[in-house]
């Protein structure tokens, strides 16, 4: 009897555990809106693991990177302090559903402004421009541009913007796509493949974190505007976004923040880019 008013209990513990964490969410997926989500002190944001430099979660748990700098700086704007974000993963073929489920409250993760992605997403920004590009093992002298690619084997990551521009425009090419450039990166390091592309700039991390491995071949040859996605139609948000970015590149917490980020690394800071209120 006693056992069975335990158990009792029991599942009916368990089923309203899960029924809190279906209504919860597991970051903030409740109906508030990013905003209220930011008056209660807290917000979710969806950033990279494993791009070193830009959005990076160290093996001591913390996270570091010029994404993680623009997305506490925003954060700190819409009055939330550091330590009440969550950080979410934010690879870049979930990046539209995290936000349309409300799984983020916005994504700061190397995401570049498009049309296609403002079907279901909005942007503020761009915070910054990078170009698409080549990484190669260091020994490799036959990769020298998008050109070179014909019948060679290329890893990049389903869903982004370079797999998307090797698909449609260099069909020679074997295209492997993964969920995670860090999966391409071992693939690379291995000879699975002859090359992986992305953006200049996250492929400059990956070739600075393990010297004399890899190089960055050839001129960028995709212009990629990096924006802040947020929820579609959410124009107040997108606003205050964007007025938190020019306030970061006006004081000079932008400078700072590349610097003490990509550019340690030897990477040369860049003029930040003008907002656009489209
Ligand atoms: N900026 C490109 C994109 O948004 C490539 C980098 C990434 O996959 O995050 O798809």
């Amino acid at each position: 009897m006693r056992i069975n008013r335990a158990l009792r209990f029991g599942i009916g513990a368990i089923a309203l555990a899960l029924a809190t964490a279906t209504v919860t969410g597991c970051g903030g997926g409740d109906d508030k809106s990013a905003l209220e989500h930011a008056e209660d002190g807290q917000l979710t944001i969806g950033i990279k693991f494993d791009q070193p430099g830009l959005g990076l979660r160290n093996k001591d748990g913390s996270y570091s990177g010029f994404d993680i700098e623009v997305a506490e700086y925003i954060a700190g704007k819409l009055g939330v302090e550091p330590e009440n974000i969550t950080w979410k993963e934010a690879p870049s073929g979930q990046r539209e559903t995290l936000i349309e489920n409300g799984q983020v409250d916005y994504i700061v993760a190397t995401y570049s402004i498009t049309d296609k992605r403002k079907e279901r997403v909005d942007f503020a920004g761009p915070y910054y421009v990078a170009g698409q590009s080549l990484l190669v093992r260091a020994d490799n002298t036959d990769i020298n541009g998008p050109d070179d690619l014909k019948g060679k084997k290329v890893c990049s990551v389903k869903g982004s913007t370079p797999a998307q521009n090797i698909e449609k425009n260099f069909p020679d090419t074997q295209l492997q796509t993964n969920d995670t450039y860090s999966l391409c990166l071992e693939g690379l390091r291995a000879g699975s493949w002859d090359a992986m592309t992305t953006d200049d700039i996250i492929l400059a991390g990956y070739a600075s974190q393990s010297p004399g491995a890899f190089k960055v071949v050839g001129e960028p040859f995709t212009t990629e505007n990096y924006g802040i996605g947020v929820k579609k139609g959410d124009q107040e948000l997108r606003d205050k976004v964007n007025d938190a970015l020019e306030e970061m590149i006006a004081d000079g917490s932008w400078n700072k923040a590349f610097e003490s980020t990509v550019g340690l690394s030897g990477y040369q800071s860049p003029q930040p880019p003008t907002v656009d209120r489209y």
